[in-house]
């Protein structure tokens, strides 16, 4: 008998084009959580929503665990938690019903429940917990588990005895994230975490957080966990946490899963000499801005293992960046893409089509900053409003009931922007389509002098090459044909 029962609403099998993926991360924010209740004496069960195929798992881990409270703790280290997608917000609401079915409390956390507390309340739910989570959850399990009443515990939301949703004060962030105890691996069944990255990549890849949180203001990025506070891990906990996972969990890869990694100047070159200490490093990715990316760091990244960096590149206009807040030049980006590229490198740019006030010439700009770079991946998105930005109080009035995607594939322009969002979504496919081809044409490039050297996967790739440079070309016809003026 666990005394909660921990989940996460955010499954993959919902949500088609990450499904498609097969990249699956545990939850670590849950898995936090889950540590956290331990030290505080609690024993707590998982559901991994993530390996979960519906909602009924969610009542069968209630009848196995026999849990005397419920929680829905989002992982909000995982972005597309972040997103608040109407999929799993529903799903979400269905574990409300099911946990109440089974007459047991359950307390709801995550960026979505923030945002919209008496969504979540009005469904059933015991309470909403405001922010950072892990001592707020502990606080009300405390409360819950000896019939007191939680109408003081700081950072929650709850409906009063006339129904109205009642806020209590705030809770301090958690400062020294080093004092957490690692995250609950033992709870998550990480065979067949590993069974899956293996049989799809052909390697094993494990997550990790070493910040919370990012100071910087681009103004269409939600933050409704912790607004513009961060805090970091000392080079060593992670390092030492790193050591650890290896030990017990062997995985071939790390994604390093921070908002914004190495935010601290010279953390990411202590974190180099820490990890170097301790043999080969592990292969990892992770994500920073163009405008941290120094010689230096570039360098001490490679050295501690870093094969891949991602970054929000967003656009090559600098009217956008600009209209983004993003505090960055679009030569930040080229500076930094070569800088990592020479020190061995992978560069990925997340881009971000759609913007108010973006133009087709804006668009081409985009297009063109990928030729010139060649980044080794990319993300594209349409902008996306989400309360609490300075984008969705812009936009706000011409927002109309649909406020959320309904999946991460979803794309849709809810406010009024340049082009239909029809064109958005032909964008989305004419950006991949170029990229796979050039990327196909790189990849046979090498044959040209030595086509005996032709091996199945070079045969792969023509066919890609062909496939995508026929789409791209059908692409470019529709999204101009259905792009006339701006509507
Ligand atoms: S740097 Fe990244 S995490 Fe920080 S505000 Fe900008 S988009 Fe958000």
């Amino acid at each position: 008998m666990a005394d909660v029962l921990l989940g996460q609403a955010y499954y993959l099998r919902f949500d088609p084009k990450l499904w498609e993926a097969q990249r699956p991360y545990a939850p670590l924010g849950t898995l936090y959580a889950a540590s956290y209740l331990r030290e505080r004496g609690h024993a707590a069960a998982l559901f991994d929503a993530m390996l979960a195929n519906s909602v009924a798992e969610w009542s069968e881990a209630i009848t196995r665990t026999r849990p005397r409270v419920t929680a829905i703790y989002e992982d909000s280290f995982n972005y597309l938690s972040k997103m608040c997608l109407l999929r799993m917000r529903e799903a979400a609401l269905e574990m409300i019903d099911r946990s109440r079915q089974a007459g047991v409390p359950i307390v709801v956390s995550g960026s979505d429940a923030t945002d919209h507390p008496e969504i979540y309340l009005r469904r059933g739910a015991t309470a909403v917990i405001l922010g950072e989570g892990e001592i707020t959850l502990a606080d009300l399990v405390d409360r819950l588990l000896t019939a007191r009443s939680i109408d003081d515990v700081p950072g929650i939301a709850f409906l009063d005895n006339t129904c109205a949703v009642k806020r209590t004060a705030s809770r301090p962030f958690i400062k020294s994230l080093d004092e957490l105890p690692f995250p609950a691996w033992d709870l998550v069944d990480t065979a067949r975490y590993r069974e899956i990255w293996e049989e799809h990549h052909g390697f094993y890849s494990m997550n990790l957080a070493t910040t919370r949180g990012c100071p910087y203001h681009c103004n269409w990025c939600a933050k409704p966990i912790y607004g513009q506070r961060y805090a970091m891990r000392g080079p060593k906990a992670v390092a030492d946490e790193i050591a650890w996972l290896r030990q017990h969990f062997a995985p071939d890869h790390l994604w390093i899963v921070d908002d914004v990694f190495g935010l601290k100047p010279g953390w990411v070159e202590e974190f180099a000499s820490m990890v170097t200490a301790q043999g080969t490093p592990l292969p990892f990715r992770c994500l920073m801005r163009a405008d941290q990316v120094t010689a230096d760091v570039a360098r001490a990244l490679a050295a501690s293992g870093c094969t891949m960096l991602w970054m929000g590149a967003e656009s090559g206009s600098q009217k956008i960046l600009d209209a983004m807040e993003k505090g960055l030049r679009v030569d930040d980006i080229r500076a930094a893409s070569r800088l990592l590229k020479s020190a061995g490198i992978d560069v990925g740019f997340f881009l971000q089509f759609g913007y108010p006030g973006e133009t087709w010439d804006d668009i081409e700009a985009t297009l063109q900053l990928t030729r010139e770079l060649e980044p080794a991946d990319i993300g594209v998105s349409v902008s996306y409003p989400l309360p609490g930005t300075r984008f969705y109080e812009r936009v706000q009035q011409e927002l109309g009931p649909k406020q959320n995607w309904i999946d991460s594939n979803d794309l849709s322009t809810m406010y009024k922007a340049t082009y239909a969002p029809e064109v958005y979504r032909r964008v989305h496919g004419l950006v991949h389509h170029e990229f796979r081809a050039r990327k196909s044409a790189h990849a046979l490039s090498g044959l040209l002098g030595n086509p005996w050297r032709a091996r199945p996967r070079h045969l792969r790739r023509a066919a890609s090459w062909i496939y995508n440079r026929a789409a791209l070309a059908m692409a470019r016809r529709r999204v101009l044909n259905l792009r006339g003026e701006p509507s």
